[in-house]
């Protein structure tokens, strides 16, 4: 007596399986993927922009993700000076 073989045809969509669960947990994802970074010891800091402080892995003396939040901060800086003074 041979094995039963069951052949299934590919047309035949019994129930499929979708997946969602990877933009509910992107965030979660992305998240998964800093720890997994700073586990590698590399250094990750917050950007200093208040607006922003998104954590990102420092290179060389960056203290901001990128120049955008670089020259927002420097904006800030500026109208608290202004403000202290006044
Ligand atoms: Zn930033």
């Amino acid at each position: 007596m041979a094995p039963g073989e069951y052949i299934r045809n590919p047309s035949t969509k019994g129930f499929k399986i979708t997946e969602e669960r990877y933009s509910n947990y992107l965030l979660a994802a992305i998240y998964y993927d800093l720890w997994q970074t700073i586990n590698d010891s590399k250094n990750v800091y917050l950007c200093e922009n208040k607006n922003c402080q998104l954590p990102f892995v420092k290179s060389g003396r960056k203290k901001y993700c990128n120049e955008a939040c670089k020259q927002e901060a420097y904006r800030i800086r500026l109208v608290e000076k202004e403000g202290r003074k006044g």
